[in-house]
């Protein structure tokens, strides 16, 4: 979504409505129960309101906030949008206080949308070795983690202001094929950070 915090997404129900399928469902609305598309129905009416759905498949009625972070609350989808365009792009966060004073909500409500949001930026889990099973990983002449110090790449100095975890000495360094001939340092290299079972080469020659 564009920066602008005029965007009427951010002040009008129906709008962040819009917005939100537009952005989850390009296609077309699709069932968050069982992932049709074909036999969803948009619902008329006024006693529903807009923006529900109907699946003929599972017999379930849904809006474009079920399955999502906004699921489930009373408060408007807007204000929702607001609040998480507000945290994510907000460089040293956002309280809970502050928020409920930008949108004028109670510290109650905003303390849930805090969390809620939160919650969902967490990676759903640890990202495992390079690679993967069966795959291939390339490696060329590196050092490995460690202090800037030896390092032909001169972004290393930028890097060493921003990392507050510096070792004294390179983790691992992975020398090129021809000063190392018997790859120990390769393999060494790829049972320390590399998937089981794949296939890892060095630029000159494989291991
Ligand atoms: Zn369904």
């Amino acid at each position: 979504m564009s920066c602008d915090l005029t965007n009427p997404a951010f002040t009008d129900e129906n709008k962040a409505r819009e917005f939100l399928e537009a952005s989850r469902w390009p296609e077309g609305a699709v069932c968050p129960f069982c992932g049709q598309m074909e036999t969803v129905k948009a619902l008329g009416g006024k006693s529903m309101g807009p923006g529900w759905y109907f699946c003929n498949e599972c017999r379930e009625k849904f809006t474009v906030r079920v399955g999502t972070l906004y699921e489930r609350s009373h408060i408007p989808l807007h204000k929702w949008l607001f609040a998480t365009h507000l945290i994510v792009s907000s460089k040293k966060g956002m309280s809970a206080l502050q928020l409920s004073r930008m949108l004028g909500i109670t510290y109650k409500s905003s303390w849930f949308m805090c969390h809620r949001i939160r919650a969902a930026m967490t990676p759903a889990e640890k990202p495992g070795p390079l690679g993967g099973e069966g795959k291939i990983v390339e490696a060329d002449e590196t050092y490995i983690g460690g202090k800037g110090k030896g390092r032909t790449n001169t972004s290393a100095s930028a890097t060493r202001k921003t990392s507050a975890a510096w070792v004294s000495k390179p983790l691992l360094r992975l020398p090129s094929a021809a000063a190392s001939p018997d790859h120990s340092a390769l393999r060494l290299f790829q049972a320390r950070r590399c998937a089981r079972s794949l296939s890892l080469r060095s630029a000159e020659n494989h291991p």
